[in-house]
């Protein structure tokens, strides 16, 4: 999922290379670019409620009792089945929340972003017919309203409108979203998620000590395509584990416990 255009993200499946140990099969880390990045920063910016709806919340499936024990999808249910005689809100605000980021458009769990508000009309102001006379010696009122009020110097209605000949200001255009981080960045994602640029030999180097990789030949890469399934199961790990890679990559793992809701 490309993070500039929308439409070009929904054609384009988003591919990241597993590195994988050849003995147990477990997945040290990911190497990705751009569009996988900006996909787990975005998370950091999913209203609850959202997530609630399209990652906690399960049904008729295996898991349902597990989900059962999540408080905050019982929050989520609260909400939904409250009678709206009891809510000021539309109760969408809270079982629907748009995206907070503007920067990023989150195609995959098809959470909208916020309506860009619209720029108001400019003023509009009204004087007086006597308004240019020199007979008076106080000034001629003016007002926002058309004809609700006299002049308060002359008596006479207040009702022409007064023409302004400055150009209006050009609408704000809706910026376009380009996600969080550079284009040109490499980075690896570890299992837990923490995400580390990396631009050098040695920076991998630096990894492979850390994750205890003794040679390179130790691991072996594998394609995969993350698709809404898998984005799902990473947005769900990211709230309750620690191996986020592996829950949803790995052979034989299961994700359906994150099924989407879709209300
Ligand atoms: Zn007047």
């Amino acid at each position: 999922m490309a993070a500039g255009d929308p439409s070009e993200s929904k054609s384009k499946p988003m591919t990241i290379t597993l590195m994988v140990t050849k003995k147990g099969r477990k997945i040290m880390y990911a190497e990705a670019g751009k569009d996988f990045v900006d996909l787990l920063f975005s998370f950091l910016m999913i209203p609850t409620g959202a997530i609630a709806k399209q990652a906690l919340v399960s049904k008729g499936t295996k898991e349902e009792d597990q989900t059962k024990t999540c408080c905050i999808k019982n929050l989520y249910d609260s909400v939904q089945n409250l009678s709206p005689s009891l809510l000021k809100a539309d109760k969408e605000i809270l079982l629907d929340p748009k995206f907070f980021s503007v920067t990023y458009t989150n195609d995959i769990l098809r959470i909208q972003s916020p309506p860009r508000p619209q720029p108001a009309a400019p003023p509009r102001y009204f004087m007086c017919t006597n308004f240019a006379s020199r007979y008076h010696s106080h000034p001629h009122s003016i007002s926002t309203e058309c004809g609700t009020v006299t002049c308060s110097s002359c008596g006479s209605l207040v009702n022409r409108e007064l023409k302004f000949v400055d150009k209006p200001p050009e609408p704000a255009k809706d910026p376009v979203p380009t996600g969080y981080v550079k284009k040109s960045a490499n980075f690896v994602i570890t299992d837990d998620l923490s995400v580390i640029p990396v631009n050098s030999t040695a920076a991998i180097v630096q990894l492979w000590n850390k994750l205890d990789v003794k040679e390179p030949t130790e691991l072996e890469e594998r394609n995969v395509t993350v698709g809404p399934n898998e984005v799902i199961g990473l947005l769900r790990a990211a709230m309750v584990s620690t191996t986020a890679l592996n829950d949803v990559f790995k052979a034989g793992s299961k994700v359906s416990m994150c099924k989407i809701y879709m209300a």
